[in-house]
């Protein structure tokens, strides 16, 4: 099992981090794959470049061989789409259950991404939600056939089901933390100490 965790990434910081470790191990996932978008579809363009993203992802990472960066959707032109990124993956892994992660305010707009319908044919969607969260809306009836809480089934298929996952998130953005090094206040522990020195040594966010 694979999961998949995409985002701006701009900066990684520990709430990405703790969340990713822990998916991992809640659905004991082989690995879970970090994937920066290069161009976002639903949001404002990133302040770091790919390239500096990419490498801060690869220093928060390293020695931790179950997060792996992906950087597929900075090696192709034009927009991210989360339906051109699992299409390669399902490639790549032809038999193995693909989770995909997104945040449940992801969800709520996820019937506005580009072929939304066939990533549940390439992937389950895994929505994470905070402890007590409601969702928006009520599910639609698409999403309600795909649903389970069944966790055993995200094993027994490759694709295709929908299932609701709390998790504790720590309460780190990537925005406050711009926010706080362009007023010249420290970020430090908030994300590793090797991203907050390339940070600075590229004088970002200022
Ligand atoms: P920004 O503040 O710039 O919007 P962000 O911190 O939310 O950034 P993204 O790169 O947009 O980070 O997020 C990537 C993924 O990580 C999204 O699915 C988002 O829901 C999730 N995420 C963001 N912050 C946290 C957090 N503190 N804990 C768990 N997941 C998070």
């Amino acid at each position: 099992m694979i999961g998949i965790f995409g985002g701006t990434f701009d900066p990684i910081h520990y709430g990405h981090l703790r969340s990713a470790l822990e998916l991992k191990e809640l659905f004991e996932l082989d690995h879970i794959r970090l994937i920066p978008c290069a161009q976002p579809v639903h949001r404002d363009l990133p302040m770091a470049t790919a390239m500096q993203r990419l490498e801060m992802l690869q220093l928060a990472t390293q020695n931790q061989t179950d997060l792996i960066v992906d950087a597929q959707e900075l090696q192709r032109t034009g927009g991210s789409y989360t339906f051109d990124t699992l299409t390669a993956l399902r490639h790549n892994y032809p038999n193995v259950q693909l989770l995909l992660f997104i945040g449940s305010d992801a969800f709520n707009e996820f019937t506005t991404w580009f072929r939304w319908r066939e990533l549940f044919n390439l992937a389950h969607v895994v929505v994470i939600t905070r402890p007590n969260a409601e969702l928006n809306n009520p599910l639609n009836r698409f999403f309600a056939a795909k649903l389970t809480d069944e966790k055993q089934l995200l094993k027994e298929h490759c694709f295709g089901h929908l299932f609701f996952q709390e998790i504790t998130q720590l309460a780190i953005s990537a925005t406050a933390i711009r926010g706080m090094i362009a007023e010249h206040k420290s970020p430090r522990f908030l994300l590793p100490d090797a991203v907050v020195n390339y940070i600075f040594q590229h004088q970002l966010y200022f």
